[in-house]
């Protein structure tokens, strides 16, 4: 008899990743695929459904990558499998207007109270680059302040680490970054107060904006501290920067109206991302109407995509968005994500690991440190080996998790009771592993 724990084996993935090597950079068309963190070859995916996963070798397993968040419903959800086939069959893409693009911005602007105008583009990338060019814009200043461990896609700006200390100008965190954009951004340690306020008087006068991740998903999930964001709302307004909020994660994830609903703060930009195009390549920025009125073709800061609002992306979004807005949506998602959290924290007394587990509505991270980390240099703490040997007994379990000790596991609608026990059940085997 089959049963979940049969791994058919790995041969055709090892293969189609051995042949991805030849012809891609690392076998991989984005570095958070690669198994660097974790050793051993990715599993190529053949399909997903609901909560599942199969790979090409036929293993099955429940996921909680969903696509790096952008499946908040889950694999083929109906809904959105009609919605994005209806799309395609009326044609892929105009490069002009379509009337499912004012649907998207629509329910954008209803669902989340500090924008009033939103323009689409094709990524989260694009949404912060666009974001930050704004900010420039609109204050005739350059610097910008985000905060270590904060990933905002990679664009030269925002591609930069903190030093040690007190936060000072960045070095960049690759190579090939244009050293002259990488200097104009500062870099304060995340949920720390008085290092923004010291960063503030010191180069007030030139900050453009403060770009951060209200809840970090890029360390992990590390949730700001409430005093933390008011207060960095209070500096920005009082200074003359403008606050940006990337919620490319936190969007349509943490509640309707992303992170700023939960702590009631209003930011000045919000860049949006992943589940606003239910699973189909997205991003977009918004502000109030009179800062977006410096965006061409109204204003003068030029930004413009091929396939920027891309009918089939939108269709799938309306319909991801749609049905996220649907009556007991988030309190269902965060009972699952409470759920699998007191499940897993559980799992780590029972088996005696020194773990720590944290978690908001959609998405969660069991850290290997003893405490919940606050921010990136805590992070880092992570056991690196323990987490290896952990990913690989969940994986043999039949549950996929992020390749990485610093992402956030996402939970969707789809993942089921059963999902849920499952992977508590698995967690505990595999700690019981990693403390043996
Ligand atoms: N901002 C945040 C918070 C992200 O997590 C990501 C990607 O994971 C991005 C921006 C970049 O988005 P994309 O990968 O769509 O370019």
């Amino acid at each position: 008899m089959i049963t979940k724990a049969y791994m058919p084996g790995t041969t055709q993935s090892n293969q189609l990743y051995e042949a991805a090597s030849q012809l891609i950079p690392g076998g991989v068309n984005s570095p958070a695929r690669a198994w660097a963190r974790v050793g051993g070859n990715p599993r190529f995916i053949h399909r997903g459904h609901g909560s599942k996963i199969w790979d090409v070798d036929g293993n099955e397993f429940i996921d909680y990558v969903c696509s790096w968040g952008a499946l908040i419903l889950g694999h083929c959800h109906p809904e959105v499998v009609e919605a994005a086939e209806s799309a395609v069959r009326r044609g892929s893409s105009f490069g002009a207007p379509t009337e499912i693009e004012n649907t998207a911005a629509q329910i954008i602007v209803n669902a989340v109270p500090s924008v009033d105008m939103v323009r689409c583009v094709n990524s989260g990338t694009e949404a912060t680059m666009s974001a930050i060019r704004l900010a420039r814009a609109a204050t005739g200043r350059d610097a910008v302040l985000k905060f270590d461990g904060g990933y905002h896609g990679h664009d030269d700006a925002l591609l930069v680490k903190a030093g040690s200390g007190v936060a000072s100008f960045g070095i960049a965190d690759s190579a090939g970054i244009n050293s002259r954009l990488a200097s104009d951004t500062l870099v304060a340690p995340y949920n720390d107060a008085e290092s923004l306020r010291q960063l503030f008087d010191a180069h007030g006068a030139k900050i453009a904006c403060v770009i951060v991740e209200p809840i970090a998903g890029n360390m992990g999930v590390v949730p700001g501290a409430n005093d933390w964001l008011m207060e960095m709302r209070r500096l920005t307004s009082k200074h003359g920067a403008l606050l940006i909020f990337d919620e490319v994660i936190s969007g349509f994830r943490a509640s309707a109206a992303g992170a700023q609903g939960t702590y009631g703060i209003e930011p000045d930009i919000t860049c949006l991302g992943k589940i606003i195009g239910g699973g189909y390549p997205v991003g977009a920025y918004g502000a109030s109407a009179e800062l977006m009125s410096v965006v061409a073709p109204l204003g003068e800061m030029y930004q413009a995509g091929t396939l920027s609002g891309n009918p089939v992306a939108m269709a799938a979004g309306v319909a991801t968005m749609l049905e996220m807005l649907e009556p007991g949506r988030y309190d269902e998602l965060a009972s699952k994500t409470n759920t699998l959290a007191a499940g897993l924290s559980e799992a780590v007394k029972a088996s005696g690991a020194i773990c720590s587990v944290t978690s908001v509505t959609g998405m969660l991270t069991l850290f290997f440190t003893p405490t919940p980390p606050t921010n990136m240099t805590e992070a880092t703490q992570t056991d690196h080996g323990r987490f290896s040997t952990f990913f690989h007994a969940m994986l043999d379990a039949g549950i996929y998790i992020p390749p990485s000790p610093f992402e956030a596991w996402f939970v969707s609608t789809s993942h089921s009771a059963a999902d849920i026990e499952q992977t508590v059940s698995a967690a505990e085997g595999a700690l019981r592993r990693v403390v043996g």
